[in-house]
């Protein structure tokens, strides 16, 4: 499985199959040929014990020589048997964060158990209830970086200066990608206002990075031999994937979306409220204790807005406890934006106008033309026809309003009195930056908005997004 898990691509190799058939460049994908003593003490069944001794002796070694001098030392938890024998017998289960079961932590290894190499973690793997800082997302990259580089790398090449064929896998490039991402400028600032949120997300991240690889994995790659001008034999694997979203790709392409969507949701300050919502979403058992304050710290009232809460009270008192405003128990409404938005307001619109909710707009559209229906995007997918039409939500999808608090509007929320339990949105909240709207939609999906947007009456209040209006889906 690690030959697997640590597969390396090289776009420029030109070689042929062994019935001389030319191999595409996103076919080149080369296995990792592992150092003798991991697979020695890895790969053989029933050596648990073997396991963690090999890898807490090779930990201990790689973790005091000069190239890692700025790692932590692992956690002596991460090296249990309970944590290890899934490893060692290849028991292992790589899933998205919200698709982790409760069970998974005892019966495979996965994406929660290298929490455990952190120092002062302990078993059950969870995450911390306040998330992680940003020196243990670091330590976290570093140590797997170390743990698989121990996989491929030998003494010998260490002491000549070869570099370790490790960096070159596709798993350490994007890795390190996350790590290139937590170095912006813009994710330090996301990170301060909310710490919580945008570590997890990080923890998503290589969580979906590690499912991709899993995904990739379970289907069986096929191995196969190939030759260029100099050789013969070169083992080499294919890359088809069942993909996450369900849809047959190869594994290049899977990675390359991951990448595209990490790097936006992670350094822009606006995909806060598309955190949120992320980290709501997740199972409790994910969690230390998980407790209501302990989500919901400070609010942002408007994604992308400065936060005003005062800075001295951003730490430890939950909001609920300090705000008259809100009524005990209540959470406070959290915001949610497309982070690439479907409409804008026209050019040309009233200013006022453009600083009220949506449906005001579309109240006035409804008074000129009463026969005008909110646009609707199509599922072309969905199973069952009857729910394949979905109003657009205005508040997600419309640039520069708050966003949508994830109720039906027509409610208030904040009133003193309490409230009718408010209806949960269930109109499209489409995001052109995520590929389920995009590479998983057709123009069909897109054509009653299309048209909608080309009524005179219409053109008075709202346009395409400059995203929407370059994008293919956008049909006139
Ligand atoms: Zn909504």
């Amino acid at each position: 499985m690690v030959v697997l898990l640590l597969v390396s691509h090289n776009p420029t190799f030109a070689g042929w199959t062994t019935d001389d058939v030319p191999i595409p460049m996103e076919a080149a994908l080369f296995p990792q040929k592992l150092a003798e003593r991991w697979s020695q003490a890895v790969h053989l069944p029933d050596k648990s014990q073997l396991v963690g001794h090999f890898l807490q002796a090779g930990f201990r070694g790689a973790l005091t020589s000069d190239l890692h001098s700025d790692i932590p030392r692992c956690n002596p938890i991460f090296f249990e048997e309970r944590t290890m024998k899934p490893f060692a017998t290849g028991l292992w289960l790589f899933s998205a964060l919200p698709d982790i079961e409760e069970e998974d932590y005892r019966s495979t290894f996965g994406m929660l158990h290298f929490l455990l190499m952190l120092p002062g973690s302990t078993y059950p793997p969870r995450i911390p209830q306040f998330g992680l800082t940003l020196a243990d997302l670091d330590s976290l990259i570093s140590m797997i970086h170390c743990l698989f580089s121990l996989a491929t790398g030998s003494w010998h090449q260490v002491k000549q200066g070869v570099a370790n064929p490790y960096d070159g896998s596709l798993l350490a490039q994007h890795l390190a990608h996350i790590s290139d991402i937590m170095r912006t400028r813009n994710f330090h600032t996301t990170m301060k206002t909310r710490p919580f949120e945008c570590s997890v997300m990080v923890l998503s991240y290589i969580a979906r990075l590690f499912e991709i690889f899993f995904r990739w994995i379970s289907g069986a790659p096929g191995l196969h031999l190939a030759s260029d001008v100099d050789s013969t034999n070169i083992p080499m694997v294919d890359g088809t994937i069942y993909g996450p979203r369900g849809v047959e790709g190869d594994i290049l392409s899977e990675l390359e979306a991951w990448r595209a969507e990490a790097s936006l949701h992670l350094t822009s300050h606006q995909a806060i409220g598309f955190m949120k919502a992320c980290t709501d979403d997740l199972p409790a058992f994910l969690f230390h204790k998980p407790t209501a304050s302990a989500r919901t710290l400070p609010v942002i009232p408007g994604a992308g807005a400065p936060d005003p809460t005062p800075r001295g009270r951003l730490k430890g008192s939950p909001l609920v406890s300090t705000t008259p405003l809100a009524p005990t128990g209540a959470s406070p409404p959290v915001y949610t934006a497309a982070v690439s938005p479907l409409f804008t307001w026209a050019i040309g619109c009233e200013p006022a106008l453009m600083k009220k909710p949506a449906g005001e707009a579309l109240l006035r559209i409804r008074k000129e033309d009463p026969t005008n229906a909110v646009p609707a995007f199509k599922d072309i997918a969905a199973p069952d026809p009857a729910k394949a039409t979905k109003q657009v939500c205005f508040a997600y999808c419309l640039a520069g309003t708050r966003g949508c608090d994830g109720t039906m509007p027509g409610r208030r929320r904040g009133a003193a009195a309490p409230l009718p339990r408010a209806q949960p949105c269930n109109r499209a909240h489409i995001d052109l930056s995520l590929a389920a709207w995009t590479r998983s939609a057709t123009p069909e999906s897109y054509a009653h908005i299309c048209a909608w947007l080309k009524l005179p009456v219409v053109q008075k209040y709202f346009a395409p997004s400059a995203a929407f209006a370059a994008s293919p889906l956008y049909t006139g």
